[in-house]
């Protein structure tokens, strides 16, 4: 009993816990993608230790007939999943099957919710890696020689909270890693069965996979071609799914599938793929795309800029013959064939979109709906591809209610003489529908773009304009509805009005004080009787409180308070002789009013609240 004197117990971290306790406890639904999993680990490590052997091909002289074999024994009841590639050491067994490292399982259990049923979906949507192989096996035994090193370690494990190590005399490259299979998942002995999720799952892992049975008998599994270097006309609808699903680790089907060879100024082949919905991660605070980066069918990296991050929710690969391939990963980020490998991809992918939209609209919806906030991130940063973004944009307006529109349509909808395109933020669609700043604009007949997503507060103030039209938010007050082609006569109309509110405005601006920064007669409302806006140029009222919240400001701006001088309360109130305690109490009221329909806060909440019961009390008793 040598073999124990060496051995060490070690615990899993808290985190390994949790998922183990899911993966045995919860019921699950689809066990199949242990072996997705522990295969995908596999042609990892091939494609790490190839990657590596760029540099220094001693590593891999031993054997350079990458591969994997499953092999399964009826008798012992186990299936053995073995590799030939860069293997582990004994610190990195303990490290990598010990603890949480990447970031897929990381996000994963950044979601867990604690309801089982909800979790055990969650499961399924991400796939968390070699832990998957204790939802089929009572123990997982590994045995790994990482390449170039002269010893061999085991790591085994019940699933119970903890693993132990030993040395062990391994004597092949690589890593062995065999499932004692639990009694309700014998049918992975199954030559049929092991076949089937193989070809589901992993027909394009590019290294062969053998099936070894109890006999000794061998078969080939997966077609180990690179798909991508096929031509479309040979690929099935079935194998870009099947590939998709594999490479992107996702369970939906592909919304959009951009296969091309590209022969220009760079060589490349990119299969990408749009999913159909949102993955996991989308927001997850380094905003990378999960798209792999191979050279010459090797595969290099997925960590490189080589999709902008308002592209992020592509999946795929891409391949190129023309980097060389001992680049160090380092260099490749500044390197200028990837640079315009990029600005093809850039391209191909908004011109895609462009004639999706133009040509069924319906099915562009579902893509706007999952990515369109995404995609508008790219109006942020600038550059050359900002106006073919924003032909891709579609809003929600004051045209349809059901509809969104594009920026040509507002364009073409335009009024004679309009030079703006008008549009309103908020936190939902709901709310803009109902704000008294559009009253003006809709009973003119003018279009307003309605925008409620979080990152139109910020490309507005990028993006000022758009086929040499003006693109403004109306909570600017000077925006001139009249469009001053006013008639002597309505001038003169304009000035007779404004004197006879003189008074009331005075009052007002001296009764609101500072709270305000000027009152004015409005001309956009029409059934509200007041309304907050901003001077021109100052900043938009939803984006100042956006950075409120956030801290980057320290305090707000003191709005306009526009009046309507066609209301029924203003006007009641403009032909007071002299204002009591009564009017202030209103004008005090429509004051916070304004303010709670734009989602200011009210300067007094129990002020007002007493006012409001003030009013009602007269009203009802
Ligand atoms: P992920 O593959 O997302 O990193 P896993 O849980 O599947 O997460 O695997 C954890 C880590 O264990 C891998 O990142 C890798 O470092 C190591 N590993 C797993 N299987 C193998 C293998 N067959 N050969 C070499 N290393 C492996
Ligand atoms: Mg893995």
């Amino acid at each position: 009993m040598t073999e124990t004197i060496n051995e060490t117990k070690h615990q899993f971290n808290a985190e390994v816990g949790k998922i183990l306790q899911l993966m045995i406890h919860s019921l699950y639904t689809n066990k199949d993608i242990f072996l997705r999993e522990l295969i995908s680990n596999s042609s990892d490590a091939i494609d790490k230790l190839r990657y590596l052997s760029i540099t220094n091909p001693d590593l891999s002289k031993d054997d350079h007939n990458y591969k994997i074999t499953i092999e399964t024994n009826e008798q012992d009841g186990t299936i053995t999943i073995t590799d030939n590639g860069i293997g582990m050491s004994k610190d990195e067994l303990i490290n990598n099957l010990g603890t949480i490292a990447k970031s897929g399982t990381q996000a994963f259990l950044e979601q867990i919710t604690g309801d089982a049923k909800k979790d055990t979906q969650l499961i399924g949507q991400f796939g968390v890696g070699f832990y998957s192989s204790f939802m089929v096996a009572e123990s997982v035994t590994v045995k790994s020689r990482r390449a170039g090193s002269d010893e061999a370690w085991e790591w085994k494990s019940l699933g119970d909270g903890e693993f132990t190590i030993k040395e062990d005399n391994y004597d092949k490259r690589g890593t062995k890693i065999i499932l004692k299979l639990r009694e309700n998942s014998k049918e992975y002995l199954d030559r049929h069965r092991v076949s089937y999720v193989v070809k589901t799952y992993s027909d394009h892992i590019s290294a062969p996979i053998t099936f070894i049975d109890s006999e000794g008998k061998e078969e080939n599994l997966n077609s180990s071609s690179a798909l991508w270097t096929k031509s479309k006309s040979e690929i099935s609808d079935e194998e870009y799914k099947n590939f998709y699903k594999a490479v992107s680790h996702q369970f939906d089907d592909p919304w959009m599938v951009l296969h091309n060879r590209n022969e220009g100024l760079v060589e490349f082949t990119n299969l990408l793929f749009i999913p159909s919905r949102k993955p996991f991660d989308l927001f997850h605070p380094d905003r990378m795309a999960r798209v792999k980066l191979y050279i010459k069918k090797v595969f290099i990296t997925e960590q490189v800029e080589l999709i902008p991050a308002y592209l992020r929710f592509l999946r795929g690969v891409v391949d190129s013959q023309d980097l060389p391939l001992n680049i160090s990963r380092e260099t490749l980020q500044h390197n200028a064939v990837l640079e315009k490998i990029k600005r093809a991809i850039i391209k191909r992918v908004l011109s895609e979109l462009k004639k999706k939209a133009e040509n069924n609209l319906e099915e562009y919806k579902a893509f706007w709906e999952n990515f369109g906030a995404v995609l508008k991130e790219g109006l942020c940063e600038g550059g050359e591809f900002r106006d073919d973004i924003l032909e891709v944009c579609r809003f929600n307006s004051t045209h349809d209610n059901e509809q969104t529109v594009s920026l040509a349509d507002y364009i073409s909808r335009m009024k004679e003489g309009q030079n703006t395109i008008y549009y309103l933020t908020g936190d939902s669609l709901e709310s803009l529908r109902k704000s008294p700043q559009l009253e003006g604009f809709v009973s003119r007949g003018i279009e307003v773009l309605l925008f409620n997503d979080h990152v139109d507060e910020f490309w507005v103030n990028v993006v000022q304009e758009y086929k040499e039209k003006e693109i403004k938010s109306i909570t600017r007050s000077e925006i001139d509805l009249e469009n001053n082609n006013l008639s002597e006569e309505a001038k003169k109309d304009e000035e007779d009005t404004k004197e006879r509110f003189t008074k009331l405005t005075n009052h007002i601006k001296s009764l609101l004080g500072d709270s305000i920064k000027e009152v004015k007669l409005s001309k956009k409302l029409t059934e509200s009787p007041t309304c907050l806006s901003v001077p021109e140029g100052a900043m938009d009222i939803r984006m100042e409180r956006f950075l409120l919240e956030q801290k980057q400001l320290n305090s707000g701006s003191a709005k306009i308070f526009e009046i309507n001088p066609k209301h029924d309360i203003i006007n009641y109130l403009a032909n007071k002789e002299s204002f009591g305690p009564e009017d202030d109490m209103l004008i005090k009221i429509l004051f916070d009013q304004a303010c709670i329909v734009e989602g200011e806060p009210v300067n007094d909440a129990s002020e007002f609240a007493n006012f409001v019961t003030n009013v009602l009390k007269k009203a009802y008793l």
